[in-house]
């Protein structure tokens, strides 16, 4: 079992109380005890990192770089590893636990470059005698918080960039799943970084929240929108830079001219892979009326064949819900819909395994519209809506008709259909004949307002959240 200690200022720290987590596939197994970190605790992890910060900020590039690329190697080293701890408290299965670490390792790789290829500005001055030089300097100290979904991806993706770009960093995993990050953070030990220029303080985050805020220069945050909509009102009096990566609810559009088996296959993945978790997977499927019953009946035997399981077992298609207040959640959802007159189509139900475990059918209705609380609001579970429609019209139409704006994908064959809804979706991610989620690590990742909120992630977008602009201007004409 793992024992959980904070790590501030190149330290392991006990806390004064412990918070376990349960194995979501196996009720019967504490995985780890956690730190419930005070304010103090977040306190000492902020001064540690602007102690650091000038250091880090002026640390040799190279050296810089040779360490993040360390940590990516550790990463690949131990993927294997590493995905068992997170499909045993995340819930996802074993080789999608592998996936997200080895996704992990490429991002620090990534990063490691980036140290290196960030560049700068030069423009010829209007005034005679002057140069004017862009340079992009490191924010200072951030505070990143993260999610259940992604253990080890989403920390990476914000840890590797902050670090790259010369900031230094307050780490707050979810308290549903900080196993990770505790192997993140040893890494970071090992690999040499600075006392300080990483911080790891675990908990809830309603308890540190304003303490984050308050003490760092930006607050890079990944979760629920309401959640990030608190932190937007908490940073507003410090003006503390925010970057949210929040909630979707993203529509899967198919044309009569879909390619049927590319339809069926990236509905399926997009809405029941990783057991429906990601922000950017598919909830509402969006059919127009000549496909619809063919689609459909494939769609019905494809969720059919998905076998729910022990995440660690090999047969296993789709692991358990992630923790309890989720899974209800889902149940919640599922008795809604049902009221409001939706079919069920499949699944809706509670399923046994070999362990007692938060198993949930792949859960498919159909006959819904898009005035349903299932259509509207976020489930985040493996439970999704068709909604049937007319035509191509009245298919954007829906898909535009909802206050998130995440990702959004579309089957067709057609190129004019596909370039039309690229320019038409309000998204910050289209996704033609391919799942709407999943996204490389080298490209820009968010989505509008109010699904994302301060500039986007991923690739060398993020240097735009990581780094304040300076314009100077140097009169060499003196000289
Ligand atoms: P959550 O908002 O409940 O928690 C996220 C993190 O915020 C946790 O670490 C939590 O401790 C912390 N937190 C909670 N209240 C806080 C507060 N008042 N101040 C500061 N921190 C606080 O989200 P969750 O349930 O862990 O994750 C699921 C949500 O995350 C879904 O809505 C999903 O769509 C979203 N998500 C978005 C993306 C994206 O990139 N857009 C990626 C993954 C997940």
């Amino acid at each position: 079992m793992i024992k959980g200690r904070n790590f501030i200022d190149g330290q392991w720290r006990e806390a004064a109380s412990l918070l376990p987590t349960i194995n979501p596939s196996d009720l019967d197994e504490t995985v780890g005890e956690y730190a419930v970190s005070s304010v103090a605790d977040a306190e000492e992890a902020l001064a540690a990192a602007r102690r650091a910060l000038p250091g880090w900020r002026s640390y040799n590039t190279q050296a810089r770089a040779d360490l993040l690329r360390k940590v990516g190697d550790a990463l690949y080293a131990r993927a294997e590893e590493i995905g068992t701890l997170l499909s045993r408290e995340e819930g996802k299965t074993l080789k999608e636990g592998i996936g997200e670490a080895t996704r992990a390792a490429q991002v620090f790789h990534f990063y490691a470059g980036e140290v290196v290829r960030h560049p700068g500005q030069w423009y010829p001055s209007l005034r005679d005698g002057h140069n004017v030089i862009i340079s992009y300097e490191p924010v200072g100290v951030i505070s990143a918080i993260t999610p259940w979904n992604f253990p080890i991806a989403i920390p990476a993706w914000k840890v590797a960039a902050a670090l790259a770009y010369g900031n230094t960093v307050v780490l707050k995993p979810s308290e549903f799943t900080p196993g990770c990050a505790i192997i993140l953070a040893e890494m970071l030990e090992q690999a040499g970084l600075p006392k300080g220029a990483f911080n790891l303080v675990l908990g809830d985050g309603r308890a540190l929240g304003q303490t984050l805020i308050d003490g760092a220069d930006a607050v890079s945050f990944t979760g629920a929108t309401p959640t990030g909509r608190k932190i937007l009102q908490m940073a507003a009096p410090t003006m503390t830079k925010v970057q949210l990566e929040l909630g979707g609810k993203n529509p899967f559009i198919v044309l009569d001219d879909a390619d049927l088996d590319v339809a069926v296959a990236a509905a399926a993945q997009g809405t029941w892979g990783q057991t429906g978790q990601r922000c950017t997977g598919s909830e509402r499927i969006i059919v127009t009326k000549g496909i619809h019953d063919a689609f459909v009946e494939k769609l019905v035997k494809a969720v059919a064949g998905l076998k729910v399981g022990h995440a660690l077992d090999a047969d296993t298609d789709i692991g358990p819900v992630a923790n309890k207040p989720q899974f209800d959640k889902n149940m919640t959802f599922i008795e809604k819909a049902k009221s409001d007159g939706a079919e069920l189509a499949a699944g809706g139900v509670a399923v046994e395994a070999r362990t007692r475990g938060y198993f949930l059918a792949p859960t498919l209705f159909l006959n819904t519209h898009n005035e349903m609380a299932l259509n509207r609001e976020e489930v985040f579970g493996p439970v999704a809506g068709v909604i049937k429609v007319e035509d191509f019209d009245e298919a954007i139409a829906v898909a535009k008709d909802c206050e998130l704006a995440l990702s959004s994908g579309i089957a067709t064959t057609n190129l004019k259909h596909a370039e039309r809804y690229r320019r038409e979706s309000n998204a910050g991610l289209v996704m033609v004949n391919t799942p709407t989620a999943g996204v490389d690590y080298h490209v820009p990742f968010g989505g509008r307002a109010p699904s994302g909120y301060g500039g986007r992630e991923q690739g060398t977008a993020s240097a735009e959240f990581f780094t304040e602009i300076k314009t100077a201007y140097i009169n060499h004409g003196v000289l």
